[in-house]
C-alpha cells in the first residue's frame, strides 16, 4: 500500500510528534509535553458557560447559519487591541486551535519546493503541518534575542522565499523572546523581499516578568503578517479553539480553505467561550496562571542551576512553558536519552533532533515545566543532571 501514498506522506511520517507522547514506565518523570497544568483549567466556569450556551436561542448544536462567531471575534479583537494589536472582528477567523492556522497558511502559500524559513529549533507540530506541503526549508538559528536575522537576510538574498514562520514570544522550544529591534528588522526584511510572516503567538499572554514587546502584527504596515492565537494555553486545549488574523486579501481565501477542511469550527465551543468571556474575567484567570507558572519556572531554573553539569547551558524563559538545554557539540541527546536517561534514570526530554527540519542537530533538548509538579521538577532535573553527567564523562 505504501507506494500508493502521496509523496507528502514520506515527510510527515517522520515528523517526530510521537516523541512527546507519555511513556509506559510508571517511574518516568517526563518533561516532554507542552501541556498546560490541568489543575489550572477553569473547569467549573467552563461547565457553567457550556450550560448557558446550550440554552441559547441560536441553536448551538446546529451548523452555523449566519454570523454566530461574530460576538467572540469582537471579544478577541478587544483582547488584541488591549495588547496593542489593532484588528477588526471581520478579519479574525476562528480555527481548530492554532494548529489549524499553521496548516491553512501553508495550504494557502506553499507549493511543493517553495522556500519557507523557520527558526532553528522550532515547534515540532509546525513542521508536521508544513511537511505535508513539501516546502524547501531554510533554518535561521535562534539566538538569545530571537532568530538570527543575518541568516534570514542571507537566505532571502540567495533564495526565493514565500513564508517566514516565527514564534516571537516565549518560543517553543527555546523560551526566547524576540527583541523589539529584531521585530522591526524582520518586518523591514519581509517588506523588502516581499515575504509573508506567520506569527504564532499562543504563549504571548503568559509572561511572568518584564514587559511585553509589540507583536509583529502591530508593527506590520503592509498586511503581510498573519497572526495566530489560541485558547489552548490560556483556557483549555480540549476546546480546540484558536484564531487567525490576516489581511483582507488573504482572509477570504483562508476562509475558503478552512471550509474545505472542516466547514467551520464548533459552534458549541464558540458559544461556550463567548459565554465564558462575558461572565468571567479572563484577566483574573491569566493572573492566576502567571502566578502559578512563574513559581514552576522558578523551581525549574533553581533545579537546573543546582543539578546540571557545568557543560550544560540552558535558557531562563520570561514566560511560556519551556527551557532549552544545550550540551557541547558532539553530545548526542537523543542517543543518551534512549540508552541512559529513559532506561536508567527514568527521565525524558524532547531531543533537538526532531525540532530542526534537517534533523541534524543532536546536542539540544526542550524541557517543559508546565505540567509537572514541584516534586517532579526537583527529582526529575536531579535525574537529568545525573544522567547527563554520567554520559558526558564516558
Ligand atoms: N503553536 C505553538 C508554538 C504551540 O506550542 C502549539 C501547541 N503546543 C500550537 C501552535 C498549537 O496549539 P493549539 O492548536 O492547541 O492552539
Amino acid at each position: 500500500m505504501e507506494e500508493e501514498f502521496a509523496s507528502r506522506v514520506a515527510l510527515t511520517s517522520h515528523s517526530g510528534l510521537n516523541a512527546i507522547y507519555p511513556s509506559q514506565d510508571p517511574e518516568m518523570i517526563s518533561f516532554t509535553g507542552g501541556f498546560p497544568d490541568a489543575s489550572l483549567f477553569p473547569s467549573a466556569q467552563l461547565a457553567a458557560s457550556f450550560q448557558k450556551a446550550m440554552q441559547n436561542q441560536q441553536a448551538p448544536l446546529q451548523y452555523q447559519v449566519g454570523e454566530e462567531s461574530q460576538e467572540l471575534r469582537s471579544l478577541i479583537a478587544n483582547l488584541l487591541a488591549a495588547d496593542g494589536t489593532k484588528t477588526m472582528a471581520k478579519q479574525i477567523m476562528m480555527t481548530q486551535g492554532a494548529q489549524q492556522g499553521l496548516d491553512l497558511v501553508a495550504k494557502l502559500l506553499i507549493n511543493k519546493g517553495d522556500g519557507l524559513i523557520v527558526e532553528g529549533p522550532t515547534y515540532i507540530g509546525a513542521l508536521a503541518a508544513f511537511d505535508a506541503y513539501e516546502p524547501t526549508y531554510y533554518t535561521a538559528d535562534m539566538a538569545d534575542d530571537g532568530m538570527d536575522l543575518t541568516a534570514v537576510k542571507r537566505i532571502l538574498i540567495q533564495h526565493q522565499v514565500k513564508l517566514i514562520y516565527t514564534i516571537p514570544d516565549f518560543q517553543n522550544p527555546t523560551g526566547v523572546v524576540m527583541s523589539v529591534e529584531k521585530r522591526r528588522q524582520l518586518i523591514a526584511l519581509a517588506n523588502k523581499y516581499d515575504v509573508v510572516i506567520l506569527e504564532d503567538a499562543p504563549y504571548r499572554w503568559l509572561r511572568y516578568e518584564g514587559s511585553a514587546q509589540p507583536s509583529l502584527k502591530s508593527l506590520d504596515t503592509q498586511g503581510r503578517v498573519i497572526q495566530l492565537g489560541s485558547f489552548s494555553k490560556i483556557l483549555a486545549p480540549a476546546l480546540r479553539l484558536g484564531w487567525l488574523t490576516a489581511s483582507t486579501e488573504m482572509f477570504g481565501r483562508l476562509q475558503e480553505l478552512k471550509a474545505g477542511t472542516d466547514l467551520e469550527s464548533s459552534n458549541l465551543m464558540i458559544q461556550t467561550v463567548t459565554e465564558y468571556l462575558g461572565s468571567y474575567s479572563l484577566q483574573d484567570h491569566l493572573q492566576q496562571l502567571r502566578h502559578n507558572y512563574r513559581r514552576k519556572r522558578d523551581m525549574m531554573v533553581a533545579a537546573l542551576q543546582t543539578y546540571l553539569p557545568r557543560e550544560a547551558c540552558f535558557t531562563v524563559p520570561q514566560g511560556g512553558f519551556f527551557s532549552w538545554l544545550t550540551m557541547p557539540k558532539g553530545f548526542d541527546l537523543e542517543n543518551v536519552q534512549n540508552t541512559q536517561l529513559k532506561p536508567n534514570f527514568h527521565v525524558m526530554v524532547i531531543p533537538s533532533t526532531h525540532l530542526f527540519p534537517g534533523k541534524g542537530r543532536r546536542n539540544g533538548a526542550r524541557i517543559s515545566f508546565s505540567s509537572v509538579s514541584a516534586t517532579q521538577i526537583d527529582l526529575g532535573i536531579k535525574r537529568l543532571g545525573n544522567g547527563l553527567s554520567s554520559s558526558y564523562q564516558k
